[in-house]
């Protein structure tokens, strides 16, 4: 009984001689499963990058081509290549957002600015101007005010409101 030889790709048993097969592989058959057989495992990359090469089969949309995989002309239409192209670079921008910080990180630096502003606010610019008054920079308005009914119009906080009825005077 001699030995049987299994070729996975073209799921065919023969004769386990050299000979038969080294033909075998050989043949244009096996070499368009073993390429169909890769084509499954190549990055989109590796296949837009192979493809958009090629000049198209002329052969294949009518149903002539018969390399299949080993045909040196593009079996892929321009709008699958163009698909194909969209996609490889959807996963780029994917991967670029990926690379970006995490949310810790950004975290972590929102804190930080945030304490660089804290301290330079309670930093407060003062000056003493020539008659002895000391004015301390920036000036905010203290929301306690509010609680004191009349104020004068120097302190007051002003609200829209006080602008409706204003009658404008003209300064002589
Ligand atoms: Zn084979
Ligand atoms: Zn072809």
């Amino acid at each position: 009984m001699s030995k049987r030889y299994y070729c996975d790709y073209c799921e065919k048993t023969m004769v386990s001689s050299p000979s038969i097969i080294k033909t075998h592989v050989k043949g244009v058959v096996h070499q368009k499963l073993v390429s169909a057989h890769y084509q499954h495992f190549k990055d989109p990359e590796t296949i837009l990058k192979e493809e958009s090469c090629k000049k198209p089969c002329t052969r294949f949309p009518r149903g002539e081509c018969n390399f299949g995989g080993i045909c040196r002309f593009s079996h892929y239409t321009p709008e699958q290549i163009n698909a194909l192209r969209d996609y490889v670079a959807s996963k780029y921008n994917n991967l670029n957002e990926a690379s970006q910080p995490s949310f810790q990180d950004l975290y972590q630096r929102l804190q930080g600015e945030k304490s660089i502003k804290t301290d330079s606010d309670d930093q407060n610019t003062v000056i003493y101007d020539e008659s002895g008054v000391t004015h301390v920079l920036p000036w905010t308005y203290n929301p306690v005010l509010d609680n004191y009914g009349e104020l004068p119009l120097s302190i007051r906080r002003l609200k829209s409101e006080d602008f409706v009825n204003a009658s404008l005077v003209e300064w002589g």
